[in-house]
């Protein structure tokens, strides 16, 4: 007697109800679950993933798409329920020039936190499906581009109170300079205080690399800001500190990869500061630059865990959260929003720079819902 070797996918799949052949690798990775596959566009230039409850908690996760020839770029079009009815339709958003996620434009690398907020409808089915393009060069969608996605998943399902890593990451020579190593951290200590009112704790390690010339996340320097990432292996958004950034306007405070950001190492999983430009030219920081820094820190995290500007300096693009107020002029706008967290610019005169720290109820509902918030 011999028994059968025939693959039991195989077998199962004359009874497709039983098929239990679920396409996604899983590993343990930043003490996530983390869940892998690839997938392929069809003939419309879509490939829709299917994430079954089975699998994947439904509380919240991070997806990371990217096409595997490195030449497309990829973006979310929408999630579904199990039935294909759409949860949230991204483009919709655009038609009224309000921004939900990031995931909605297409990048070589995307990233989707799903829920985005507590306005998404609930999942009550047995499955999420999210729908991806992919886009060539003339910005055509595109048939039979293997996409690869990696989706980080988190059960904390604590959606009023958190902590959330930071690690402030010194590169090249600012790594000796003592005064502006306590001045970031001083800064770090500053942040507690913005994040505090939404119960956000800030937990904050530091440590060095060597190379000091670094371009904004997402704007080249791919290797070099995948090997950085990866080298602080913690489930921790990654702040880089160069005296300048490379190959941007010395005017940039600070920058971070994505809306929302990685968590997974990668070519933009992270935010780098600009000591030059939060100093000012003397290289020193006084008190109030500090505060001005721990804004701006915050701001950029702010951004990593998916908040968008409540409205752009065009006053013409907004965010799509409901409690903060759309408004279409500078004055008008810093009276409303001004002292908002994720305001655009800092507002300074002769006497300092206006406090930036609010946060909105449906702001903080969003921070708490990031996959990288425990
Ligand atoms: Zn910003």
């Amino acid at each position: 007697m011999f028994r059968s070797l025939v693959p039991l996918c195989a077998l199962a799949a004359s009874a497709v109800s039983l098929c239990s052949c679920n396409p996604w690798d899983g590993e343990e990775q930043l003490g996530l679950r983390h869940q892998f596959r690839t997938i392929t566009t069809g003939g419309d230039g879509y490939a829709t993933a299917r994430l079954p409850r089975e699998e994947f908690s439904f509380t919240k996760f991070l997806l990371a798409a990217r096409a595997t020839d490195g030449e497309h770029t990829v973006y979310v079009d929408r999630v579904l329920d199990e039935e294909g009815t759409p949860l949230r339709r991204f483009l919709s958003d655009l038609e009224v020039n309000e921004w939900r996620t990031g995931a909605v434009a297409d990048q070589a690398l995307n990233h989707l936190n799903w829920p985005i907020s507590d306005a998404e409808p609930e999942i009550r089915g047995e499955e999420i499906r999210v729908m991806l393009g992919a886009v060539d060069a003339s910005r055509n969608l595109a048939p039979s581009v293997q996409l690869r996605l990696d989706v980080l998943q988190s059960d904390d399902s604590n959606f009023t109170s958190g902590t959330l890593g930071v690690n402030l990451i010194f590169a090249g020579d600012i790594a000796d300079d003592d005064e502006m190593v306590d001045a970031f951290e001083e800064a770090g200590e500053r942040l507690r205080a913005i994040f505090d009112p939404i119960e956000l704790e800030i937990e904050l390690s530091t440590s060095t690399w060597p190379e000091g010339t670094l371009p904004r996340p997402g704007f080249g320097a791919p290797q070099t800001w995948t090997d950085l990432t990866e080298s602080t292996d913690n489930l921790a958004i990654d702040v880089v500190v160069v005296y300048e950034i490379a190959g941007a306007s010395s005017d940039i405070l600070g920058a971070a990869g994505s809306i929302p950001g990685g968590l997974l190492s990668s070519e933009k999983s992270g935010i780098i500061l600009s000591a030059t430009a939060n100093a000012g030219p003397d290289l020193r920081f006084s008190d109030p630059e500090i505060d001005l820094l721990a804004a701006t820190l915050g701001h950029e995290l702010g951004h990593m865990v998916g908040l968008f500007h409540p409205v752009e300096l065009s006053y013409d693009r907004w965010d799509a959260l409901e409690d903060t107020p759309r408004c279409t002029s500078a004055s008008t706008c810093q009276n409303l929003l001004g002292s908002n967290l994720m305001y655009p610019a800092a507002l300074c005169s002769v006497n300092g720079c206006l406090t930036q720290h609010d946060i909105t109820p449906n702001q903080a509902s969003l921070i708490h819902r990031y996959t990288g918030v425990y």
